[in-house]
């Protein structure tokens, strides 16, 4: 008899976390490996946040809080979404947890059991299809088109719509193509959802503020009559450099939300206090900070996309949002590395670059869509130039 629960068997290990742990292993070997696999940026939690933490702690703001977050929370919460989104949520409306993750998770597990399916375009951020399975739910992944930017069309969402189906994921803009959807693109795919009633929207909103080319849309500013269906997901992690502070939040109907916030006070109860207080200092400062740090990030993007399109093998667009690039490698499979052996799939390649280049990055297989790798760019500037000639060189050597 096995001591661990059949449940288990329906999760499998981050992929991402498996690239992590090769390069980490290499890393404590000595060598120097340049990681392109991880999704964290390499700037810092802005000083006048870091403060705000700070202060919370030495003025005692160490203590339970309500589930769903504090009323002060609560309310930079609201502001910032009638702010930045035009949306206005009451405060029931409303739900501050440990990350973005926990409320995606929050929002399956308290609406998806066995019979229910999932629609996820792919490519697709890895914790969706796992979240939906280990909620008994089915996974049904709709690939978007590459020569679309990696978007999913109205006529494949319809195709992909059964009686069994409770939600629509959506992520824009994306990890990992960096795929932006428009304000019209998202009206189309909503009108879709207005005609089957009895759908959920959940909108991944959490690179809502890195996008360089056309503007950010959510799908309830987009479609207010359906806003008792949509469920929009954002947090601190990405836009303020917070990943480490774990704080996420989201907006939608009291009812999904009440029922988020009862699996919240069975799981981990509160967010951190002084995290929460940290977050309400950095959704109503100064948000300024934030288009410098974009500016750098394009220079980042643009050096990136160049050197690998100048790369044999390697092709892709230049992607409007977040952090990565998604790389094309079909024209890699079938070629031979020195030592003899042919790159079959994109896991290959991506083999092949860590060992052979000491460069980290993840394989498409992981995000669902092949042959591809994600690249990660934010990095420093040199291990960026750095990375982009070893992998140069490694498929150079390639027959
Ligand atoms: N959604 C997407 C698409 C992400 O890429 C991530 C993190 O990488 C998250 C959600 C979760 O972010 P967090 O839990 O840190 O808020």
């Amino acid at each position: 008899r096995s001591l661990l629960a059949p449940r288990m068997g329906q999760l499998r290990e981050s992929p991402t976390a498996v690239v992590a742990d090769l390069v980490r292993a290499m890393t404590a070997k000595g060598e120097h490996v340049i990681n392109f696999g991880e999704g964290e940026l390499d700037f810092e939690t802005p000083e006048f946040i870091k403060q705000a933490g700070i202060s919370a702690i030495e003025g005692g703001i160490t203590r339970y809080t309500a589930v769903g977050g504090t009323i002060e929370v609560k309310k930079a919460v609201q502001t910032k979404f009638q702010r930045d989104n035009g949306l206005d949520f009451s405060l029931d409306q409303l739900i501050v947890g440990t990350g973005g993750k926990q409320l995606i998770f929050n929002a399956i597990l308290a609406t998806v059991s066995a019979g229910d399916e999932v629609i996820i375009p792919a490519p697709y951020w890895v914790s969706y299809p796992d979240i939906v399975r280990l909620a008994g739910g089915t996974p049904v992944i709709v690939p978007g088109e590459d020569r679309n930017g990696f978007k999913i069309s109205p006529a494949a969402l319809s195709k992909a719509i059964t009686p069994a189906t409770k939600w629509l994921v959506l992520n824009s803009p994306n990890n990992p193509t960096g795929a932006l959807y428009s304000a019209q693109e998202l009206d189309a795919l909503l009108e879709v959802i207005a005609d089957n009633p009895g759908i959920l929207v959940m909108s991944d909103d959490i690179y809502e503020h890195i996008v360089y080319e056309g503007a950010f849309a959510t799908p309830a500013a987009v479609r207010p009559d359906l806003a008792d269906r949509i469920l929009t997901v954002n947090g601190v992690s990405k836009a303020y450099s917070m990943t480490g502070w774990r704080i996420g939040f989201a907006g939608g109907p009291s009812w999904l939300i009440s029922a988020m916030q009862v699996l919240q006070s069975q799981s981990t109860t509160n967010a951190a206090a002084m995290c929460q207080e940290a977050t309400r200092a950095a959704l109503v400062g100064p948000q300024d900070f934030m288009a410098e740090r974009l500016e750098r990030l394009r220079t980042r993007r643009d050096l990136v996309v160049a050197a690998l399109n100048q790369t044999q093998g390697l092709r892709c667009d230049t992607p409007p949002g977040a952090f990565y690039v998604y790389v094309n490698c079909q024209a890699l499979l079938g070629r031979k590395t020195a030592d003899g052996a042919i790159l079959e799939s994109d896991t290959d390649v991506a083999k092949y670059l860590a060992d052979d280049a000491k460069v980290g990055v993840v394989p498409g297989t992981a995000f669902g869509l092949s042959p591809y790798l994600r690249i990660a760019y934010g990095l420093d500037d040199r291990d960026l130039v750095e990375g982009c000639r070893r992998i140069r060189a490694a498929c150079g050597r390639l027959n």
